[in-house]
């Protein structure tokens, strides 16, 4: 009903809209009022969404955590475990350098049937973005070198430092530089994911800058007003060293348990992500 009246009220605008030219300023006054209509019916909307009122369609849950292993590896793993949630991790080779500990959290992902796992280069791109794609056949054959070291099952990838998608469907670039990379890892069989949204952390104490209300809402705002790449489907980007806590402090248990809470949420792998 709502999104109906919003629909009737952006049919009241076109047609002020064609009249406003010849009648003046009275018109004008009258336009003003479904404007702000029109943003209050866009907020209930969302906010009947949050209560799970407006859109039973289900709605698909894609968390992605990159660049592990790393300290926090662990935690997600044991996370995910134990509420019995599907995610994506997005790996980094060289990272596995850093001595047994950190191959003991790659096994850990390699044996958790929740965990499904995409290669995020070998080398994290040096963390100099701009070089790295300036040289897409190099930036390619690093991530060659990862699946293949990783001994990586499936062709997912995600780019470091750029939101990149390709799709059967859909190519979707944040800024030039890595185009051409995604390009050819498209070419070569792989899907290459961005994020609809990003749980930031603090770059030193790598605590979520987001709280889990905040994340909530975010996620039914999205949902509600549709700016997800793919309707009803969100891609969500985290990090491991997020999650350095007992899993009964942990803030992504919170989140998870809110989510599964609040709605008709589900959790999926991105091999299952609609293209
Ligand atoms: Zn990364």
């Amino acid at each position: 009903m709502i999104r109906q009246l919003g629909g009737w009220m952006k049919m009241g605008i076109a047609i002020n809209n064609a009249k406003i030219k010849n009648t003046g300023i009275f018109l004008a006054i009258c336009l003003l009022i479904p404007f702000a209509s029109i943003s209050w019916a866009d907020d209930v909307a969302v906010s009947n969404t949050i209560k799970g009122k407006a859109d039973s369609a289900p709605k698909f849950i894609y968390l992605t955590f990159d660049d592990g292993p790393l300290k926090g590896s662990n935690d997600v793993s044991e996370a995910v475990e134990l509420e019995k949630i599907k995610i994506n991790v997005f790996v980094v080779g060289s990272h596995l350098k850093a001595g047994p500990r950190m191959r003991g959290y790659f096994e850990l992902y390699t044996k958790n049937p929740y965990i499904e796992i995409g290669n995020h280069s070998y080398s994290h791109a040096h963390d100099s973005y701009s070089l790295f794609y300036s040289k897409p056949e190099l930036a390619y054959d690093d991530f060659l070198y990862n699946a293949d070291i990783l001994k990586l099952k499936n062709k997912l990838a995600r780019l470091p430092g750029r939101n990149m998608w390709r799709l059967k469907n859909r190519s979707i670039d944040d800024v030039k530089s890595g185009s051409k990379t995604a390009d050819l890892l498209y070419s070569k069989g792989y899907t290459v994911f961005g994020w609809d949204l990003e749980w930031r952390h603090d770059r030193i104490t790598a605590v979520p800058v987001q709280t889990v209300e905040d994340m909530v809402y975010l996620i039914d705002t999205m949902f509600a007003k549709k700016k997800t790449v793919t309707e009803n489907h969100i891609v969500i980007l985290c990090h491991d060293e997020m999650f350095m806590t007992s899993w009964e402090e942990s803030k992504l248990k919170e989140l998870i348990e809110k989510l599964i809470a609040s709605g008709n949420f589900r959790f999926e792998h991105l091999s299952n992500y609609p293209q």
